[in-house]
């Protein structure tokens, strides 16, 4: 249907033309988004709030993006604010008056550092001891922030402090809540880039046409309105960086598509994911008469490795965070490997440790995540690098200027060729490869499967996960932060039990007993929907954890981590001793899913009102490298469910 109510956004917005927006308008907004369920509706009252800055101050819309989507600065840029919530509540006591220990009680009740900060400022104001200031602008809100990330060495809390104590001295109405969750990164409002981005680019077309009913029939304004979307998406999965989108979105308005910006190495894609199978004989029947490469599937870390003009090289995690520091070997790794020096590239490659004195065999990913980190400040140095590295490479998006997310794969890895002319054993390789024709087709499937297999069981044999199947001709494009269906992997999982392992979120537990008393156990694990922006509860862990794990977690999940509520988008029907705020994702592992009266993973997508449970779950490890969003979905779990062999019988309702 059409967009929104109409809108007059000169009406609406509280401030004149060319003025700086009020911080109050964001706010406002935010509580509205808040309290509204409905996707389509949030999404429609963000598209009016961005179209009234757009109509009055647009130099003001960068900062309201970037304050809507919970970030200051794109992702690979690691600038953080690294506030803490003792920060916050010692900032909270100097502005409102409370002592650290009433915040902490209310805090226990609330469960939200941002409604309490509300509440305290309601009570000061009650008081009449707020003096009158200037309001609260949405470019002084996003500079202070910015000044606040940039503090560091001796004294930096303190300064941090007295600039987060002048924002609350200056907030009226809704202002200091949504002010306070900024501050803590936890926004809340229930909106991701996924609604923010559409609501930013149906703002800018219907703006581009105030008086659409005259001249366009509503089915061509939905089209233009879906197709602005669908590019800014698309736009922002290649350059996630909101500097250059938004100025580009609103120079070109319903003219933007997702060519208008470039790849630009330096910036990290989000990258391709693959989909869940259940075997080789799955992969043969989805990918029958194509041709298609199987690859070894390593088990290390992601690197995405960028050159830029000027030689520079950099590597960026699964997640678009900057790694460079963490591989100084790695940078030698690729310029040694690399046939001329003025290219530039980005390149997807997987880093496994490796032992060279021990034929260059591949070591468990547990040995390449005890390397140290390296931070923005110091990198590790060569001489300290007690864990080997090879780079396994097996794809490429960018060369020279050139983007080739639209080439298949078969002319990627010519471009790849012809930069990395030859492998180097126990530093850079090539991904181990086995290629299917179409007519090898004539060889009948059983000898197919039986040649994938023993691939699959060589790819175990050299200690990986298992193989990854991509299409080389037919649909073989890079389709970033796609799990496309081009992409499809076998894990060993699916031999021992479920096709693949999952990737949770602990948001509860329980206290735990006997041997474990004094520590969290079992945990309440769940994955994200990110249809309806919940956590859906998955099931109870309590295997597989050391002791000194649990102890880590009883230290981890304490303060500002644990809620004495459930947050509405955590969705369940357990009732754990304590909830934690989504932080961390753990590698689970387990038998079969089934449906559960209790876990609601993929609710209604396999069953009305039940569902999805893993059977013997435990725990395998922690991976750090991802976002709670990026855990297992709930359509992925939804999709393995599917892909079992057998199934309990949906129509019986039990
Ligand atoms: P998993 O937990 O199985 O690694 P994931 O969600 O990180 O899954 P998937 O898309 O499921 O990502 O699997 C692809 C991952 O496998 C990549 O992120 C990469 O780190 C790793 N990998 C190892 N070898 C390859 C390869 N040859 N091609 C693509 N990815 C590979």
């Amino acid at each position: 249907s059409l967009p929104p109510e109409k809108y007059d956004p000169i009406k609406h917005a509280c401030w004149n033309v060319g003025q700086p927006v009020p911080y109050i308008h964001l706010a406002r907004t935010f509580d509205l988004v808040e309290a509204e369920k409905g996707k389509i509706k949030a999404t429609s009252m963000l598209c009016n709030m961005f179209r009234s800055i757009l109509a009055l101050s647009p130099d003001d819309l960068l900062a309201a993006v970037y304050l809507c989507t919970d970030k200051i600065a794109a992702d690979h840029e690691n600038v953080e604010l690294n506030i803490g919530g003792s920060l916050v509540t010692s900032a909270l006591t100097e502005a409102c008056g409370p002592s650290a220990s009433e915040i902490r009680e209310m805090y226990n009740n609330v469960g939200d550092l941002g409604d309490v900060a509300q509440r305290c400022w309601q009570t000061k104001k009650r008081q009449k001891l707020l003096a009158p200031t200037p309001p609260l602008l949405i470019r002084d809100v996003f500079s202070s922030l910015h000044k606040i990330s940039s503090q560091t060495g001796s004294k930096s809390t303190g300064r941090k402090k007295s600039l987060i104590v002048n924002l609350m001295c200056a907030c009226q109405e809704k202002e200091m809540k949504f002010l306070v969750r900024t501050l803590v990164r936890n926004l809340r409002i229930g909106a991701m880039m996924k609604t923010i981005l559409p609501a930013l680019a149906q703002a800018v077309a219907m703006n581009s046409f105030p008086s659409s009913a005259d001249k366009h029939s509503a089915s061509h304004i939905k089209e233009i309105l879906q197709g602005l979307s669908t590019a800014v998406v698309e736009a922002y999965n290649i350059l996630p960086n909101l500097d250059m989108l938004v100025p580009s979105l609103v120079k070109n308005s319903i003219g933007f598509s997702s060519s208008t910006l470039s790849m630009d190495p330096g910036i990290p894609i989000k990258p391709m994911l693959a989909k869940i199978t259940n075997g080789v004989s799955q992969v043969l029947k989805l990918f029958e008469n194509k041709a298609f490469s199987c690859e070894f599937k390593y088990d290390g870390q992601r690197a995405q490795i960028h050159r830029l003009s000027n030689g520079t090289i950099r590597v960026f995690s699964r997640n678009g965070d900057e790694t460079t520091s963490k591989f100084p070997d790695l940078i030698n790794i690729v310029d040694e490997s690399c046939n001329r020096t003025e290219d530039t590239f980005i390149i997807d490659a997987e880093v496994v440790a490796v032992d060279r004195k021990n034929g260059c065999k591949l070591m468990s990913f547990q040995e390449l995540s005890s390397r140290e980190r390296g931070s923005k400040e110091s990198s590790i140095t060569l001489d300290s690098i007690k864990v080997e590295i090879c780079v396994f490479v097996f794809d490429i998006m960018f060369a020279n200027g050139e983007q080739l997310l639209k080439f298949p794969l078969r002319q990627r890895r010519k471009y790849l060729r012809d930069l990395f002319p030859d492998e180097r054993p126990g530093y850079f390789r090539y991904a181990e490869e086995m290629t299917v024709e179409p007519n090898d087709a004539c060889l009948g499937n059983e000898s197919i499967l039986n040649r994938m297999n023993t691939f699959l069981e060589d790819a175990w044999q050299c200690s990986c996960e298992g193989i990854m199947v991509k299409t080389l001709d037919v649909d073989a494009g890079y389709s970033p932060s796609k799990r496309a269906d081009s992409w499809l992997k076998v894990k060993r999982d699916y031999v021992e039990g479920l096709g693949d392992s999952l990737d949770l979120v602990p948001i509860g537990a329980w206290h735990g007993n006997g041997r474990k008393a004094g520590w969290y156990s079992p945990f309440l694990m769940a994955c994200y929907n990110p249809e309806t922006e919940e956590f859906q509860s998955v099931c109870r862990v309590m295997s597989g954890f050391s002791d000194a794990f649990y102890k880590e977690m009883k230290e981890f999940f304490t303060g500002d981590r644990t809620l004495t509520k459930k947050p509405p988008y955590y969705r369940t029907l357990e009732v754990p001793d304590m909830w934690f705020s989504a932080e961390l994702v753990w590698e689970i592992r387990g038998a079969d899913l089934t449906i559960s009266p209790v876990h609601q993973a993929g609710v209604g997508l396999v069953h009305q009102t039940r569902g999805i449970s893993i059977r013997f779950p435990r725990f395998v490890r922690s991976v750090g490298d991802r976002n709670p969003e990026d855990c297992s979905s709930a359509a992925d779990i939804a999709r393995m469910f599917n892909a079992q062999p057998r199934k309990m019988d949906l129509t019986s309702g039990s």
